[in-house]
């Protein structure tokens, strides 16, 4: 296996991040005039460590809750038919959402928990993710904030897994 982001790297750049999230929603007057939190609404299990390192870094005020969708099932590194299995639990009924996932490859996740979240009619929605594959993503899939543009190969570490393992290493690596 090959690091690829070590762990100091890692937390700058979420450092930055959080400056990059602080900056944007206190600009907004939705946020400003209503003072209410961000929801942030980590997609399970690959956002964990990603989302918690995040938000003790943020100084707007936020909510935390999960969605969990299935796209990589058991030992598979190739996309499978994707959906939603665990919703949040916290009204979301005009409120700002951002959606924190590990690693963003097709897009799929995130527009699969877009079209979820907004069953509840939310105020907005915006994502933030920690990699995203370097021409891989749909086009008219943005995310709002990202951390690392990385290459196309399969990664695990800080979160990501391969059959359930190696979510626990402090860095991200190239699976193999
Ligand atoms: P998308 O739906 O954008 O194609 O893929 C996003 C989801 O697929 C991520 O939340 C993550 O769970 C999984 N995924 C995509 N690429 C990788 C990868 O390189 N390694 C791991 N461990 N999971 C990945
Ligand atoms: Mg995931």
């Amino acid at each position: 296996m090959k690091k690829l982001i070590d762990e100091i790297t890692l937390q700058n750049r979420i450092s930055e991040m959080a400056c990059e999230i602080d900056s944007y929603y206190l600009s907004q007057d939705f946020y400003r005039n209503t003072q209410e939190p961000v929801i942030i609404i980590g997609v399970l299990t690959g956002s964990i460590f990603f989302m918690a390192d995040l938000v003790r870094k943020l100084s707007i005020k936020t909510k935390l809750d999960f969605i969990r969708t299935s796209v990589y099932p058991g030992k598979s590194t190739k996309p499978k038919k994707p959906k939603i299995i665990w919703t949040p639990n916290t009204p979301l009924n005009d409120a700002n959402i951002l959606i924190v996932d590990d690693i963003l490859d097709t897009g799929i996740t995130f527009k699969l928990a877009k079209e979820q979240l907004n069953i509840d009619y939310p105020s907005h929605i915006k994502t933030a993710t920690l990699l995203r594959k370097k021409g891989k993503s749909n086009s008219n899939i943005n995310c709002d904030f990202v951390g690392f543009d990385i290459e196309d190969k399969f990664v695990v570490g800080y979160g990501l897994d391969y059959d359930g393992k190696y979510r626990e290493l402090p860095y991200v690596a190239i699976w193999g």
